[in-house]
């Protein structure tokens, strides 16, 4: 049996070991120990390669201008990966919150963000769509409106041995504008995870300006080296 004073004195002892340890988190990737209200560590966070130049997708004679926060290598893979495959959302804000810099560095002049869709069927299967999660985490920091108006219809074949304008006409048939309205005379921001081709971007971008929309960005968290 315990005396009092010592049930006491433990007793505060693990409240104050629980203040100590309570708000101690780790690095979600390298698993060190934080002791800000950081996600990812410093360094961690220096591996992210960003990515500072602008460049356009092109295919046909339209263009459009495209931003991507940081290049698909090191950190920035791995939180791509964990958003995308391991439900991370925590993962999902570090990277909104990369892309918010690129919004604010480069001056990023538009009116609604919407997001690359997936089918009804890959919704399904995951549960969530990470392009949508991005763009409404940048929607709450910027207030700025986070519109649905793309539907993928169909998934997209596969693309191996197809060269570029076969890829990017085989693509063109899997998007659709579903309300016109809500696009009409609208600069739009569209967020996607990662660009590779860019073939997927460029869909969406150009079913948006058929169908009224006034000029297309796009912001990616990473973008792919092909
Ligand atoms: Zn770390």
């Amino acid at each position: 049996m315990e005396h009092g004073i010592t049930k006491n004195l433990r007793f505060l002892l693990d409240c104050v070991l629980g203040l100590i340890y309570c708000g101690d988190e780790r690095c979600i990737l390298c698993k060190k120990d934080i002791y800000d209200d950081r996600t990812i560590c410093k360094d961690c966070e220096s591996n992210i390669k960003i990515c500072k130049d602008s460049f356009e997708i092109g295919y046909d004679d339209k263009k459009f201008q495209c931003y991507s926060s940081a290049y698909y290598s090191g950190a920035m893979m791995e939180l791509i990966i964990k958003l995308k495959y391991k439900s991370s959302f925590k993962a999902g804000d570090v990277i909104a919150k990369c892309m918010r810099d690129i919004i604010a560095n480069n001056h990023i002049d538009f009116d609604v963000f919407t997001y690359v869709p997936m089918t009804k069927k890959a919704l399904k299967k995951r549960g969530y769509n990470q392009a949508e999660y991005l763009a409404n985490s940048l929607g709450s920091y910027t207030n700025k409106p986070v519109i649905c108006c793309l539907q993928k219809i169909k998934e997209t074949k596969d693309q191996i041995g197809l060269d570029k304008t076969e890829r990017w006409s085989n693509m063109s048939q899997s998007f659709q504008v579903r309300n016109k309205k809500s696009i009409k005379n609208k600069k739009i921001l569209l967020i996607d995870d990662v660009l590779t081709t860019g073939a997927t971007a460029f869909a969406c971008c150009a079913e948006l300006l058929k169908n009224g929309a006034k000029k297309i960005n796009v912001l990616t968290g990473a973008k792919s080296r092909v």
